[in-house]
């Protein structure tokens, strides 16, 4: 047999080998294709037939675009194994034809039993890799089965957890072949990001309590609350009694120990459902939801004593601060929340002029026809 120097991509030194390797496949009769690349980039298969007659039938077939095809599959496959994410391919019937590496190690699969195909369900019951975050104990046992009924009804995104806490987004895309491709991304630290924007965003540094923004919000939430269901909604509005002169005295970095105390008085003396903010300086509000006036002014006189009652410490002074209150319960007379904290400032304002160091309760101005007699 001869082979013409430089037409296959044999280098030279190996060509004598190669062309022994051939000749013997072929006095053997072995019929195991092999594919024979050109230098003109070509690739011809070459199957060596055993005849009845002892002869040999060789037949050539070109196969460039076969071979180039899987070459990059190859290529594409060995990205998929490498991609950060997870990668997971089912076939219709939901069994997994493919699983990259990141897939692999998060449900603890060898390379040996991804390639046996397992099938979706087993995946998911796998000792509850992942599940729904925040899913009660009693949900926890129908996830599974909850989610490959997901899977199969198609394309959807998914925020799962981890046992270890960490925040999983997966997508599944139908594909053309009646298959699925679930992707897993990390969003763990997106997630904590978040979440630390938002405290960011909602919340007063100097006491951890809400700021205005939020406590308003919070505010016109419960509002609408008041006018869909007539949930009655009341509001506290506090003010520190005669702070100039703490800080006149003291100056201002004990000014702020005092405001810290006041702060962590409120949230002594609040309900569960109550909501706290710092409305700015040393101005605090309180929102109780689902409260009417008189138990309003029961959680008042409640927070005006936890006040009175602590003591600020700071740079090795101590000394007591007291706290004036308004309260106002939302009423259908009110035009909306700027008139219902208008109402409270009102009798915070009144408080102050009484003497301070106590809750007064807004009541409505009485009718004008009364007013006039
Ligand atoms: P009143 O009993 O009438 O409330 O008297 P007051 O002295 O408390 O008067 P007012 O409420 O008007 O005082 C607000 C003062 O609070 C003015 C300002 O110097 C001080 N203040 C505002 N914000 C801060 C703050 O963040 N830290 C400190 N230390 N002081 C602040
Ligand atoms: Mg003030
Ligand atoms: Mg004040």
């Amino acid at each position: 047999m001869d082979v013409i120097p430089g037409a296959y991509e044999v280098p030279d030194p190996e060509l004598d080998a190669h062309v022994a390797m051939r000749a013997r496949q072929v006095e053997a009769g072995d019929p195991t294709p092999i594919d024979l690349r050109r230098t003109n980039g070509d690739v011809v298969r070459v199957q060596c037939t055993p005849l009845p007659d002892g002869g040999r039938m060789l037949t050539y077939t070109p196969v460039t675009d076969i071979v180039r095809f899987s070459d990059e599959l190859r290529v594409l496959r060995d990205a998929l194994e490498n991609v950060q994410d997870g990668v997971l391919l089912l076939d219709s019937d939901l069994n997994a034809s493919f699983m990259n590496r990141r897939m692999r190690r998060f449900w603890e699969v060898s390379e040996e039993e991804a390639a046996g195909r397992p099938a979706y369900a087993s995946l998911v019951r796998r000792m509850h890799r992942a599940s729904a975050p925040d899913l009660p104990p009693s949900e926890l046992a129908r996830f599974p089965a909850r989610r490959v009924e997901e899977v199969k009804a198609g394309d959807h995104v998914r925020d799962l957890q981890t046992p270890d806490g960490r925040r999983i987004r997966a997508h599944c895309t139908t594909m053309s072949n009646g298959g699925r491709m679930l992707t897993y991304v990390d969003i763990t630290d997106l997630t904590q990001k978040a979440k630390m924007l938002e405290t960011l965003a909602t919340t007063d540094p100097l006491t951890g309590l809400f700021n205005r923004r939020h406590f308003l919000e919070s505010l016109d939430a419960e509002w609408s609350r008041f006018q869909r269901y007539y949930r009655s909604v009341s509001v506290l509005m506090l003010d520190i009694d005669h702070f100039k002169s703490v800080n006149d005295r003291y100056g201002h970095a004990v000014g702020d120990a005092a405001i810290k105390t006041v702060a962590a008085a409120c949230l002594d003396g609040k309900r569960k459902s109550d909501i706290v903010g710092r409305l700015g300086g040393e101005e605090f509000a309180v929102l109780l939801p689902e409260t009417s006036l008189s138990r309003a002014r029961t959680v008042a006189e409640r927070i005006r004593k936890r006040v009175m009652s602590s003591y600020v410490a700071a740079h090795k002074i101590q000394f007591g601060v007291t706290v004036s209150i308004g309260i106002a319960e939302a009423s259908v007379s009110m035009s909306g929340i700027d008139a219902l904290m208008a109402a409270a400032d009102h009798a915070l304002y009144q408080a102050k002029a009484e003497g301070r160091n106590r809750c007064i309760a807004w009541s409505p101005p009485p009718p004008a026809s009364k007013a006039a007699e």
